[in-house]
């Protein structure tokens, strides 16, 4: 059974990281409980497993995390959006602003096609950037963003509205003010 308490109680926040000013949640308590680790991916599988998802798109790098239990256990096809400059073959690439500063994130040109049904997964959504963006690629290749679910939102930043106003689901499990 899902417990936000337990959840949120093993988000560590950072003050001052990666600068002044900012509070980073830090999710690596949590990967260090099992239980809490279920907890997490048996809530996504639960919402998914009867969904017409056929991808999962994990988002660089903590995506990837929970992008690979995901689609191991809902048994689809693992898309890999990466920061720029890490796939080798030919990509898709769009620009974005995060809280921190400019970035580029791709996606192998052949990694999608038309019709494909992509859950897109990262830990947070702080403004919304970095979904946005790997929307922007999911939609160069013809295909449709099912959803965009992460763990934790950080509503105060708005990403989860704008990701929303830009007609795209957004699920999470908890949130922080
Ligand atoms: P956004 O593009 O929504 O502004 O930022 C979200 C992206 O930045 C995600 O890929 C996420 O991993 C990373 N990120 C930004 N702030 C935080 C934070 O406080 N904690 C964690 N764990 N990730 C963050």
């Amino acid at each position: 059974i899902f417990d936000e308490f337990t959840i949120k109680s093993l988000i560590r926040p950072v003050p001052g990281f990666p600068r002044d000013g900012v509070t980073f949640r830090d999710i690596t308590p949590l990967y260090q409980s099992p239980r809490a680790v279920r907890m997490v991916t048996d809530s996504m599988i639960q919402r998914y497993v009867e969904s017409p998802v056929t991808h999962i798109g994990a988002i660089d790098a903590r995506g990837f995390l929970l992008g690979a239990v995901l689609a191991y256990e809902l048994n689809k096809p693992l898309v890999l959006f990466r920061k720029a400059g890490k796939l080798p073959a030919d990509c898709v690439s769009a620009a974005y602003s995060t809280e921190y500063g400019e970035a580029r994130i791709e996606v192998h040109r052949d990694a999608l096609t038309e019709g494909a049904q992509v859950l897109l997964v990262d830990d947070l959504i702080a403004t919304g950037g970095t979904f946005l963006a790997a929307a922007q690629l999911v939609d160069q290749l013809g295909a449709q963003v099912y959803e965009a679910a992460a763990i934790i939102d950080l509503p105060d930043l708005g990403g989860s509205r704008l990701i929303q106003d830009a007609g795209i689901a957004t699920f999470t499990l908890c949130a922080f003010e």
